[in-house]
């Protein structure tokens, strides 16, 4: 089973606090234990130092007697809780006082001070066993006359030391308990600030994977994840208005075929139940004819919108004139314009000129709007088309003197499936695809394309296209 965040943070966090508790009190006791002993270990040996400089060198020097000096001495020991030793230069045990139970000697076997004392004036142990436990023991000679007369030892048990530094790291791990407390509590409340957008989220994004793209995400968040946010209800909204494209375009083919198909069916059952007698049968075949050119048309429209707009469509970019992509179009023109009385007047920059495109497309591009051009034009008027260069582009213009289109349809032209309501009495035939095909097709180009148009007046489409190397040469 998956882990909540806010438990797989928590226990980390623990488990990182409880390893640095664990190392902090490990360490921070030995440490304190060493910094005790030799703080201990000074003190220690400058009271050593007064004791031999004062009742030591008047022991050595006869001015007082033994008594005297473990009388002096008694006071000393009961108030450093140590035993203190005074020993002469030969190793014979003068003088003690003990607040241990410790047997002393009378006198120490091979006695050399300068090997007795590990780290030079203390040592740390049993005292060359002469203790069962661990203690700090120092030394400091007692002089007279320049001469070392014997020495005053003070040993003081490790665990009196001891004791004092277990009490300074329990207050330091009592207050590192507190901090990791504290902090845990701060990390919950955090932790819950990021976990309950992050939550709501996986709970949107449990309904987008029921097809369910309308909840939206809305939260005061830290910037990331409100730019997560943010981007989640882009990506739902996208996905919703796609649904929306998508039955659209599926009910907007259904309604375009459907029609021609009634059409070819009900003239073919009237022809078959004789209601069309057989003389008028040339007059319905052509017309189901047209039918189902208009079927073969939009199949054909589609399957090049479909095409043009897939992510691995690719262009077959090569150097072509466009002045006689141009020419071509207008020449395969000339036979629907006579009908209409249109006259074509061709305005080509130069004797040619060379742009970087997909031939074919832009072929494509340049017969659609001819053929709207055409179609919307009124009898006895001129389509002009004009090709252009300015700043590294060429442009080509078809400009008609037609219906034109009304303003609010401008922006629609370019939907699929659009048609406006002027143009669906004069054109039966139109898909309502024929533009997007071109903007897709210049989309395609990195290209841009722009229509002016008046209504009664007529309409102009200019595209641009990129200049071929040689013509910026
Ligand atoms: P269709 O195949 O129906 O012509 P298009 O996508 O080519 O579809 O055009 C969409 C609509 O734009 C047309 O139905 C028409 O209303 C309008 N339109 C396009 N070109 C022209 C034009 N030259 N003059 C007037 N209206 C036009």
């Amino acid at each position: 089973m998956k882990q909540k965040l806010i438990y797989i943070l928590l226990t980390g966090y623990l488990l990182f606090a409880l390893l640095s508790f664990g190392l902090v009190h490990y360490y921070s006791a030995s440490r304190m234990n060493q910094a005790m002993e030799k703080n201990e270990a000074e003190d220690l040996y400058a009271e050593a130092v007064s004791l031999a400089t004062n009742y030591g060198y008047r022991f050595y020097s006869n001015t007082i007697t033994k008594e005297s000096l473990t009388d002096y001495l008694d006071v000393y020991a009961s108030f450093l809780n140590a035993d203190i030793w005074v020993v002469s230069s030969e190793g014979q045990v003068d003088a003690v006082v003990k607040s241990s139970h410790a047997l002393t000697p009378r006198a120490m076997e091979g006695f050399d001070i300068t090997t007795m004392f590990d780290s030079g004036y203390y040592e740390i142990g049993t005292f060359h066993s002469y203790f069962t436990e661990d203690y700090l023991s120092v030394y400091a000679p007692v002089t007279v006359n320049y001469k070392v007369m014997g020495y005053v030892m003070i040993h003081e048990p490790l665990k009196n030391i001891h004791e004092d530094s277990l009490e300074a790291s329990d207050i330091l791990c009592q207050t590192i308990l507190g901090i990791i407390a504290v902090s845990s509590v701060t990390l919950l409340i955090t932790g819950f600030f990021i976990i309950k957008p992050i939550n709501r989220m996986c709970d949107v994004a449990k309904e987008y994977t029921n097809d369910n793209f309308k909840p939206q995400i809305h939260l005061k968040a830290p910037e990331e994840l409100s730019f997560l946010a943010d981007t989640m209800n882009y990506m739902s909204t996208k996905l919703d208005t796609h649904e929306d494209e998508q039955r659209k375009f599926i009910s907007n083919i259904s309604h375009d075929f459907r029609s021609p198909l009634t059409s070819i069916r009900g003239y073919i059952q009237a022809m078959l139940d004789g209601t069309i007698p057989p003389e008028l049968y040339e007059k319905y075949l052509l017309i189901i004819s047209n039918e189902a050119d208009r079927l073969t048309k939009l199949t054909n429209n589609m399957l090049d919108l479909n095409r043009i707009g897939s992510r691995d469509a690719k262009l077959e970019l090569t150097d072509l004139d466009i002045n006689r992509v141009v020419l071509e179009c207008a020449q395969s023109m000339e036979v629907q314009c006579k009908e209409k009385g249109i006259s074509i007047s061709l305005i080509l920059c130069g004797d040619s000129l060379f742009v970087h495109a997909d031939y074919l497309k832009i072929q494509q591009v340049i017969y659609n709007l001819m053929d709207n051009a055409v179609k919307f034009s009124r009898p006895d008027t001129t389509i002009t088309l004009e090709t252009s260069c300015k700043n590294e582009k060429a442009y080509v213009s078809i400009k008609d003197q037609g219906i034109g289109i009304p303003k609010d349809s401008l922006e629609n032209i370019w939907t699929r499936f659009y048609k406006s309501d002027l143009s669906r009495g004069k054109d039966k035939k139109g898909t309502g695809l024929g533009l997007s095909i071109v903007k897709e097709i210049i989309q395609a180009h990195d290209e841009t394309i722009h229509v002016t148009s008046t209504e009664g007046v007529g309409s102009e489409f200019v595209f641009s296209l990129q200049l071929a190397e040689r013509e910026l040469e």
